[in-house]
């Protein structure tokens, strides 16, 4: 896939990402997609309905003059996607947002349970995890991010600040943004009417077996 095609699917990403809602107020998030060594990385800091191709551009991660080359608020963050791509090499796209029903969570330093089974049904055996608070792209936040992900998950909450989705494909990614969102939403409303039940570790492995055996693609 070249450049250009990628561009275009991190576009139709974001259309994905407004129309399920899975993004805050202020419209603050960023998405990239590894192509090589390189990432093509939003250069604006608000998933619009003003994104375009244009909104990205290509940079070399292990480049000082490549990542000079973005605007200071884009600088900041480059480090928050490298390090997913580092310890994943599964991993072709992230992409992070304040959702607000999955930022509250993160607000409430709670992971989310898989209790919703389309969680399951995208891969999210254990529910998101939480990385601990460091200010955005330090060190430490960086850190704590990479201390939580493990070579099957799909998500990790960013303690009072947001959430990183990430997988192989960036419009699946989105998607996946999009169900994080909705079963935050559902389990907090289910909350309000009593306790919540994750889905038992033996049933979440028939859940997948249930989808295998009707595997299509969409
Ligand atoms: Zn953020």
């Amino acid at each position: 896939m070249d450049v250009q095609q990628i561009k275009e699917q991190i576009v139709e990403a974001v259309m994905i990402i407004l129309r399920g809602r899975a993004i805050s107020r202020s419209f603050h998030g960023n998405i990239s997609a590894r192509t090589g060594s390189n990432l093509v990385l939003t250069t604006r800091s608000h998933l619009d309905e003003h994104f375009t191709t244009e909104s990205l551009s290509v940079i070399d991660p292990n480049s000082e003059e490549s990542r000079a080359t973005l605007h200071p608020s884009t600088q900041e963050i480059v480090d928050m996607h490298d390090v997913v791509y580092s310890v994943r090499p599964d991993v072709n796209v992230v992409i992070h947002t304040h959702a607000p029903h999955t930022t509250a969570f993160a607000i409430s330093s709670k992971p989310i349970p898989s209790a919703y089974e389309a969680m399951v049904r995208h891969d999210i055996l254990e529910g998101v995890p939480l990385a601990k608070y460091g200010p955005r792209g330090s060190p430490e936040s960086i850190r704590n991010i990479q201390d939580v992900i493990r070579p099957d998950t799909r998500a990790v909450l960013l303690e009072n600040h947001g959430v990183l989705v990430f997988g192989k494909d960036v419009r699946e990614t989105a998607r996946l943004a999009v169900t994080i969102e909705e079963a935050a939403e559902m389990i907090i409303m289910a909350e309000s009417l009593g306790e919540v039940h994750p889905i038992p570790p033996e049933m979440v492995r028939s859940t997948i077996d249930r989808k295998k055996q009707f595997s299509y693609s969409d």
